[in-house]
C-alpha cells in the first residue's frame, strides 16, 4: 500500500517566489503531483535576516549549506542597504499562478525575517497585525483566503498559536513531530490541528554526520517512515533552485519505494480522527537549527 508523504513549500523570499516557485511547479506537473505552498507576501528582509545571525555557528552553517551560492548574493544584502521588495506587491502573478494549478496555497510570513528575529518580543496584538496583514494580502493575491498557514523558523509559541486560531485555518504547521495532533496549552485543546513537520531540512541535514549532496538523497529515503506520517519541507530557495534536479531524483526515487507526494491537506483528509491531544514544548537544542523551536510534547 502507498503510503503519503505531505510536501510542504516554504517560499521565504522575493527570489525564491520569483524563480523557485515556477521551477517547482513544472516539476510537479512534470510528476502529477500537487503540493502545499507557504508564501511569504511582505518584504523580504532575508538579506538583513543572514547577516544579523554572521556569528561562528552561522559562517559554519553558511559554509556547510554554501548560503551565498543557494539564495545569491543579491538575496544576502536585500534588505541590509535598501528596504526589501514588497514580494505579494511586485509577485503576485506568480503566487496566483500557483494557487490555479490546483496547489494548496497557505500563509507563511508577512515579513519573514521580523517574525524569526522577533517573535520573543511580539506582543499578542503586534502577532495579529502580522497575521492579518499578511493574510490579507495573499487572499487579495488569489481571491479566495489560505486554507492554512506555517510559522517561520518553526517559530510558533502560545501566543502565536492562540492568535493564529482567530483565522480558522484547516490546519496550521507550525512544529516538529511525529503525528498529526490537537495543541494543547495550558490545559485547553485548541480549535486547529497541527500537522508537524517529520522530516528534516536540506539545511538542516547537509555537513552533518558525513551528508554530502552526493549521499544525501539516500540519506533523506532512509528516513521515510511506511504506514506513518510524513511531512517533508522544501524550500523555493534551495529545491527551487540548485537542489531541483537532486530533489527530481528524490521524488522518482520515494515513489519508486511506494511513496506518493502530495498536499498536507490530502494528508490530512486519510489521516483518520481522533488526533491525539499533545502539548507544544519549545525545543532550544534542535539538530541543525539555531534558537528554539515548537516541537509535539512527548515524543
Ligand atoms: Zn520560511
Amino acid at each position: 500500500m502507498e503510503t503519503l508523504i505531505g510536501l510542504r513549500v516554504d517560499v521565504d523570499t522575493f527570489r525564491g517566489t520569483k524563480q523557485g516557485v515556477p521551477a517547482l511547479c513544472e516539476l510537479f506537473r512534470k510528476h502529477s503531483i500537487k503540493a502545499s505552498f507557504f508564501f511569504s507576501v511582505g518584504p523580504d528582509n532575508m538579506g538583513r535576516h543572514l547577516w544579523r545571525l554572521l556569528k561562528p555557528a552561522f559562517l559554519w552553517k553558511m559554509l556547510r549549506t554554501k548560503a551565498a551560492s543557494l539564495y545569491g548574493w543579491d538575496i544576502i544584502l536585500m534588505g541590509t542597504m535598501w528596504p526589501g521588495p514588497g514580494i505579494g506587491k511586485h509577485l503576485g502573478q506568480v503566487i496566483k499562478a500557483c494557487d490555479a494549478e490546483g496547489h494548496e496555497t497557505g500563509f507563511h510570513a508577512w515579513d519573514h525575517q521580523r517574525w524569526q528575529s522577533k517573535i520573543d518580543k511580539f506582543s499578542s496584538d503586534d502577532i495579529y497585525k502580522e497575521l492579518k496583514q499578511g493574510i490579507d494580502s495573499l487572499t487579495a493575491i488569489t481571491g479566495k483566503a489560505p486554507v492554512s498557514s506555517a510559522a517561520p523558523g518553526w517559530k510558533g509559541n502560545a501566543k502565536t498559536l492562540l492568535e493564529k486560531e482567530k483565522f480558522k485555518f484547516k490546519y496550521s504547521s507550525d512544529t516538529r513531530g511525529d503525528s498529526i495532533f490537537m495543541p494543547q496549552l495550558d490545559g485547553k485543546t485548541l480549535e486547529t490541528v497541527q500537522i508537524p513537520v517529520t522530516l528534516p531540512t536540506y539545511d538542516e541535514m547537509l555537513g552533518r554526520d558525513g551528508v554530502t549532496n552526493e549521499n544525501y538523497n539516500e540519506r533523506m529515503l532512509a528516513l521515510l517512515r511506511p504506514g506513518k506520517l510524513n511531512i517533508l519541507t522544501i524550500h523555493a530557495e534551495a529545491e527551487g533552485n540548485l537542489c531541483l534536479a537532486m530533489f527530481d531524483e528524490f521524488i522518482q526515487k520515494a515513489t519508486a519505494k511506494g511513496f506518493r507526494f502530495t498536499t498536507m491537506g490530502e494528508v490530512l483528509e486519510k489521516t483518520p480522527k481522533p488526533y491525539p491531544v499533545c502539548g507544544i514544548t519549545l525545543n532550544e537544542n534542535f539538530p541543525g537549527r539555531e534558537g528554539w523551536i515548537a516541537c509535539q510534547a512527548g515524543l
